[in-house]
Formats: C-alpha cells, sequence, structure tokens
C-alpha cells in the first residue's frame, strides 16, 4: 500500500463529467471574467454561512489582505493573530503594513482567548484568529471581547468552511470571513480561489471595489489595490464541488472519528466535544512524532507538519519583538497531520491506524 498525504487527481466520472461540463459552459458563453458563475458561488458560500454577502476572490491570502484593507487597517496598526498557522495570515497583515501581534495557543491549537486581554492595545485594530485544522476557535468569546473594546474581528477561516460552534457556523459571527478555496482546503477548487463573507453592505461594496484594483465602477481608482477576482472557471467548478461537498464532509468526519476511537490513548487525538469539525486536517500529538514520521514514511504512508514553522519565526518577521507563545513552542514539535481525504479506502484507514499503533508497540 502506498498512501499519499492528499491526491488532488479527479478519477471519479460523474464529478470529471461535471466539471468539465462546467467549465465547457464558461467558453460557451465567454464571459470569462467576473460571469454569472461567480454571482451564483458568491449566493452558494453567502447561503452555506448564513451571511448576507459573500466576495469571490483569487486566493485566501487575497481574502485575508483586502479583509485587513476593507478595513482600513495600516500602518500604525496592530493585529492580534495565533503563531501557528500557514503564513499567508501574518503576510496578509504586514502587506497592509500593520504590526503583527501573536498571542499564544491553547490545546486546541487554536488562539487562547483568555490571553487575547492583556495583548490588546491603543493601537489594537483587529483580530484575527484562525480555525485552525478544521476546529473553530471559541469565536463567541473573541467577538464579544471585541466588541467591548470596539475592534474588528476577521476570522481566518481557509481550513475550515463548513465548520460550526455553538450554532455559530465559520465565516458567520465576525465583521469578516476569510476562506480559501485552494486545491488543498475542503471546500477544493481546481487551481487558486477564494472567498470573503459579512453582513455588512458597506464593507461588501470596499470589498468588491478593492478586488478590481480599487475601482469604482471597473473604471476611477479610488485607492490602490491588486487585481483579487476569482476566475470565473474556478468558480464554476467550485459550484459542482459544493454539490460533494456534504458528502466529503461526511466522510472525513467517519475517519477522523474511527482514528479518535483506535489511536484514544496512544497519541494525543483532536478532541471533538464542541462544535462541528471539518477535519481539513487529522493532526495528533506526540512527543514522538518525528521517528513516528519517518516509521510510518517507511511503511509508505505519507504525513505532514502543518506548519512546521511559527509565524513569527519566519525569516521575515525575526525583527519582531520575540512573543511569548511557549504553549505553540512545545506544541509545534509534537504535531503530525495523517491522511484524511474522502478518497481513502476503510482499508487504507485501517492501514494508517495500525501502523501508528504497531510504531508504539
Ligand atoms: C491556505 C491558508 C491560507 C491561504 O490560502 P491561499 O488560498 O493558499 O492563499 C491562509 N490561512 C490559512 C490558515 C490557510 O490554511
Amino acid at each position: 500500500m502506498n498512501i499519499p498525504y492528499r491526491d488532488l487527481s479527479v478519477d471519479d466520472i460523474t464529478l470529471k463529467n461535471k466539471l468539465l461540463n462546467a467549465v465547457e459552459k464558461v467558453l460557451d458563453h465567454g464571459r470569462i471574467i467576473l460571469g454569472p458563475e461567480v454571482e451564483r458561488f458568491e449566493q452558494e458560500i453567502a447561503r452555506s454561512c448564513q451571511v448576507d454577502f459573500a466576495v469571490g476572490v483569487g486566493s485566501g491570502t487575497d481574502a485575508l489582505y483586502l479583509a485587513l484593507r476593507s478595513l482600513g487597517v495600516g500602518p500604525g496598526d496592530e493585529v492580534i493573530t495565533t503563531p501557528l498557522s500557514w503564513i499567508a495570515t501574518t503576510n496578509a497583515i504586514a502587506l497592509c503594513g500593520a504590526k503583527p501581534v501573536f498571542v499564544d495557543i491553547g490545546d486546541d491549537l487554536n488562539i487562547n482567548p483568555d490571553l487575547i486581554e492583556e495583548a490588546i492595545s491603543a493601537k489594537t485594530k483587529v483580530l484575527l484568529p484562525v480555525h485552525f485544522t478544521g476546529k473553530m476557535c471559541e469565536i463567541e468569546k473573541i467577538v464579544s471581547m471585541a466588541q467591548q473594546h470596539d475592534i474588528y474581528v476577521v476570522e481566518d477561516a481557509a481550513q475550515s468552511f463548513g465548520a460550526s460552534r455553538q450554532g455559530i457556523l465559520a465565516g458567520q459571527a465576525s465583521h469578516l470571513g476569510c476562506f480559501s478555496m485552494n486545491p488543498m482546503k475542503v471546500l477544493g477548487a481546481y487551481g487558486e480561489a477564494g472567498a470573503i463573507t459579512t453582513n455588512n453592505h458597506a464593507l461588501y461594496q470596499k470589498l468588491v471595489s478593492l478586488r478590481y484594483a480599487g475601482t469604482i465602477n471597473k473604471e476611477d481608482c479610488h485607492t490602490p489595490s491588486i487585481n483579487g477576482r476569482i476566475d470565473t472557471v474556478q468558480a464554476a467548478m467550485l459550484l459542482v464541488a459544493l454539490k460533494y461537498f456534504p458528502e466529503k464532509i461526511k466522510r472525513l468526519r467517519e475517519i477522523a472519528h474511527y482514528y479518535n476511537d483506535v489511536l484514544h490513548g496512544i497519541v494525543e487525538c483532536p478532541e471533538d466535544d464542541d462544535g462541528f469539525q471539518v477535519y481539513y486536517s487529522y493532526t495528533i500529538l506526540t512527543d514522538l512524532r518525528d521517528k513516528l514520521m519517518d516509521y510510518l514514511l517507511s511503511k509508505k504512508i505519507e504525513t505532514k507538519i502543518q506548519h512546521p514553522i511559527l509565524m513569527p519565526y519566519h525569516k521575515a518577521y525575526l525583527h519582531l519583538p520575540k512573543p511569548v507563545i511557549p504553549v505553540a513552542e512545545k506544541q509545534v514539535k509534537r504535531l503530525l497531520c495523517i491522511p484524511n481525504h474522502e478518497k481513502l479506502k476503510d482499508t487504507e484507514v485501517e492501514y494508517i491506524a495500525s501502523t501508528v499503533k504497531k510504531f508504539f508497540r
């Protein structure tokens, strides 16, 4: 058995035909830039996240950058975030000219809300939590804290489309929810894509302008910005992927629950006690992480460390004040993502779990 961490090829013939059909329709009508599929995609995303508006953008990075720009984040501002995420989270802050401030994580690998208060300063403009691994952070606490301080909340929900907690969906409760639909993500396109959700009409209008070179009516530029539009072809394919999404998440959760049952007590498994997790990754924690990773690779099971370098410790950010993040520093050496994707057969899932068990015996 040779088990890749992910397999992005499309071998389901029905799915493949639906995707090809969707692309063909775009080629036929020829409205390649912001075509009708983009609007339909935005409506579907807004409906799924139970918000009033969604804006399709070029990537998750675009989503984060444009979301912060729409709030006017710039030089002199501070944005509070977690140290444990893909570097795009911090890059978005830095690209706006603002300063990232890192608050340590808790046992769920998400930002620890109890530590946020002391990190808030007069310069803090936004709280930017990440719903890491597909499990929501304690968003309700973070939103109410932001209300008390009269600052904004932007969710990095790149890994968590469809996740919820206490009846709140990812991207629903904050000012702006940022999603990545890159092919690795739970709702994946077949190229780069992203979306931003909001209930605020003024922010929605700003985002529509900001993704189109900062123009009004696609002509007169009011503020410098990027080309952050989503491709119509990707929107069309995402409309197909959305149809398959509930089934896919059901399978990811089924595999995760199987791992939880078998690996419980052997490694630290993701807790599944509060909310609905979408398991973008199935991330275990163990002191023997590196040895386990090598062992699994020798048994032809590919795993991943997401992410091996904490964001403040990337070379680009070493000039910032050293953050106090002991939990993140400890857990980043212990975490390992084992394969969890909808193409895994039961026999493969059993093989992965039994191989992990065998390593510890
Ligand atoms: C993937 C990801 C991003 C960036 O999304 P892209 O579409 O790759 O630009 C941002 N934040 C997190 C947490 C991610 O996982």
